[in-house]
């Protein structure tokens, strides 16, 4: 199973999106995909149209322990799509991991024992520097890093990227970042916004050897899928996935 997280330490940047429409692209393509909900946000959860029942565990039972990891998967209306959810509860794991003493390989230990089950795990983090992003950023083999083509995006990406350093520096990271994925690029027609270029632009040198890929671009029809729990091709706009396929060939070859 390779893991690959969406991650970007700032709100907005597209990780919940970006996680979603690449996970229900990957299953429908055949692969077997597991996606963790490590956002009590719980927006991912929701947009799979899954609905926690109030004893069911989730991925706080399984960070804590109190249940097997499989105990906490769920099979999703989508061929090959599982999903490991978060509630609102998967606060509480904030305190739990911070002092576990093993916080940032808590989830790679929970992985690890479905590991034979799955072909994808993708994980889809919360805004903040929080335990439970240290966590997932110790379970990751590969980081994906969407940054809204703006000013915030280019600061987000520069603090995933500090975090990502410093965790590597004392062992906690041991993956690599896939790339970075510049989230709702601006065009009228043939011109691209001011904002966006120079936004991307400042990525590409913040980037340094980590590849920037194609642009997501700003489109309603991203919203409408997601909305409807649609694909774009569904809805005749294939060629706007071409960045998330991109990412899946290359995810492809690592
Ligand atoms: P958070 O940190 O709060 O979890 P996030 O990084 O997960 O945010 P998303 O929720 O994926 O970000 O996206 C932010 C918003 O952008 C959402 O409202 C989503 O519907 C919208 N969006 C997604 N794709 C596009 C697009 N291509 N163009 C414009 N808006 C988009
Ligand atoms: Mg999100």
């Amino acid at each position: 199973m390779k893991t690959l997280s969406c991650l970007s330490l700032s709100g907005g940047q597209g990780k919940t999106s970006i996680s979603l429409l690449l996970g229900r692209l990957l299953a429908q393509q055949g692969q077997r995909v597991l996606m963790v909900d490590a956002d009590p946000q719980a927006n991912l959860t929701f947009y799979l149209g899954h609905n926690v029942q109030p004893d069911a565990p989730t991925l706080l039972e399984v960070l804590k322990r109190q249940v097997e990891t499989a105990a906490g998967i769920y099979p999703l209306a989508y061929e090959n799509l599982y999903l490991l959810p978060a509630d609102e509860g998967l606060h509480q794991a904030q305190e739990y991991l911070a002092t576990s003493g093993m916080g940032a390989l808590a989830l790679r230990y929970s992985l690890e024992a479905v590991g034979e089950l799955f072909d994808v795990c993708l994980i889809d983090s919360p805004p903040q520097r929080t335990q439970i992003c240290l966590s997932v950023v110790g379970a990751s083999d590969w980081v994906l890093i969407p940054a809204e083509a703006s000013t915030k995006g280019v600061n987000s990406l520069l603090r995933s990227l500090e975090l990502l350093e410093e965790m590597r520096r004392i062992r906690a990271f041991t993956g690599q970042v896939l790339g970075v994925l510049p989230f709702r690029d601006k065009w009228f027609g043939q011109s691209q916004a001011t904002d966006s270029r120079e936004a991307i632009a400042a990525m590409q040198q913040v980037a340094g050897e980590i590849r920037v890929l194609p642009s997501v671009l700003e489109s309603e029809r991203y919203k409408q899928a997601i909305r409807q729990g649609r694909l774009l091709a569904e809805l005749g706009y294939g060629e706007l996935e071409l960045p998330l396929q991109q990412v899946i060939e290359i995810l492809g070859q690592v």
